[in-house]
């Protein structure tokens, strides 16, 4: 395989991805939609074959079909889930991460790109009041984060406590679905405690469960997270509260800050995260609310040293990277990784941070602003006024069939992109407003099909 013969054929290929790519990025990106994958099937056929399609063709099966069964997660009316909107100088960045085949793992072989990793990492410490000792990495993304905390949270934990024989996380109720997983993959109980009324986790609560907990059981708690924007309503848990009641047991205090941690660099709503500081280790996915492309979650710990104690793999080949440098692959769940936080370094640099706050700032007024409209809406009504930039709401007299039929028909109609979720059993409909280029104009249109 000619890997660097940059003949007339790859010539050829690289102009036109090139010009694909910049084309997608100019224009408005369709909403596009999936199709079944035996459609797909009868369409594109086997592309596996052994003479190859050659690029040319390759590429056309994929701009002209594959490509077109995917939605479009930076469409300014895909509100789903949590989508995202990556800058052009960081969608752009990636090109030149996927041409340079860096290498992300170790020091050694990624100084460089580490070092700028390092950072924007740096960037996102300072913003939530960690010491200057704190550091992390960018891995894939908050699941692998959060993960990865609390396996170097247990390990510290067990060498406090040897004699404990069971372990237990705990959580609010309405903590992400990845800590369950966490628990599930490490073996670990989860102790699920009720939020407050304000369905805010704080730290009474958390206090007298644990308590309880080790009172009447041999499992110790080795960790409590606290979710600082959930994401299904962007409700902000009582961090200072959660991490004085977790320290006061020698507990590790986690914040998953997924989604929301992203608006520690917007003053308007700095205060709610109030309490982060203590955080033992804290994550939050630029893919997310940061403007940067998959995947990418940063997760810093307040020690780094515990998470290298912890994660770093021993093994005769990798002696030689066992130094003093950082090593990305010592701080997480991984060894080979891709340099993911690269493309974001790229954008806040080139940007600035000052263009960070006001595009942050910006969806926020965006979502108060739709917060308004519905609650102007004679169908509409908002199920709580919006902590970050989700905005969540039920249709009056609607049915789960009613919602799915109207989120089938807006996809169908490519007019936007919101699947129906639900709170405390009741259907619901949200709004996660991460694109600065979401306006006002756009929420209109998709309240007005209500
Ligand atoms: C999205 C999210 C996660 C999971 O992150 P992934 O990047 O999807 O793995 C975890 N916690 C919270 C609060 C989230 O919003």
């Amino acid at each position: 395989m000619p890997i660097h013969n940059f003949s007339p054929e790859v010539q050829a290929l690289a102009d036109e991805i090139l010009a694909y790519s910049l084309q997608r990025l100019k224009d408005d990106p369709p909403l596009d939609g999936p199709r079944t994958a035996d459609d797909l099937f009868n369409e594109v056929g086997n592309t596996i074959t052994a003479k190859g399609l050659g690029g040319h063709e390759a590429l056309e099966v994929f701009t002209n079909v594959l490509a077109k069964a995917c939605i479009s997660t930076d469409h300014p009316r895909n509100l789903a889930f949590i989508p995202s909107a990556p800058t052009e100088y960081s969608n752009l960045f990636d090109l030149v991460v996927g041409a340079s085949s860096l290498y992300g793992g170790s020091w050694q072989e990624g100084a460089g790109a580490v070092f700028a990793e390092n950072q924007a990492l740096r960037w996102i410490s300072d913003l939530a009041g960690l010491p200057a000792s704190a550091g992390g990495v960018f891995v894939q993304g908050g699941t692998i984060g959060n993960l990865s905390a609390l396996v170097a949270a247990r390990a510290h934990a067990r060498g406090k406590y040897p004699n404990t024989s069971r372990w237990a996380i705990a959580c609010s109720a309405e903590a992400h679905s990845s800590i369950a997983s966490a628990a599930n993959i490490m073996d670990v109980e989860l102790l699920s405690i009720e939020p407050g009324a304000d369905r805010k986790l704080h730290g009474d609560a958390v206090g007298v469960a644990i308590d309880n907990l080790h009172a009447t059981s041999q499992t110790r708690v080795f960790a409590v997270v606290a979710t600082g924007g959930t994401t299904n309503l962007g409700i902000v848990d009582d961090l200072t509260s959660v991490g004085a009641a977790t320290h006061e047991r020698d507990i590790w205090f986690h914040v998953d800050g997924a989604y929301g941690l992203a608006a520690l660099c917007a003053p308007s709503v700095r205060t709610r995260f109030s309490g982060v500081e203590a955080a033992d280790s804290l994550i939050v996915d630029p893919h997310k609310w940061l403007f940067a492309p998959f995947d990418a979650c940063a997760l810093i710990y307040r020690n780094p040293e515990i998470a290298k104690q912890t994660h770093t793999q021993h093994a005769s080949y990798l002696e030689t990277l066992r130094d003093d440098s950082w090593s990305p692959s010592d701080y997480a769940i991984h060894l080979t990784r891709r340099v993911r936080g690269l493309p974001f370094w790229f954008s806040l640099a080139a940007h600035g941070t000052d263009a960070y706050t006001e595009a942050m700032e910006k969806t926020l007024d965006v979502a108060k602003a739709a917060a308004q409209l519905v609650r102007e809406h004679a169908n509409l009504e908002l199920l709580m006024d919006p902590e970050l930039s989700i905005v969540a709401f039920t249709r009056k007299g609607w049915s789960v069939v009613d919602y799915q039929k109207w989120s089938d028909k807006l996809l169908a109609d490519q007019i936007g992109f919101i699947p129906p979720s639900s709170d405390k059993g009741q259907a619901i409909l949200r709004f996660a407003i991460v694109n600065p280029w979401t306006k006002i104009s756009d929420i209109k249109m998709i309240l007005d099909t209500l």
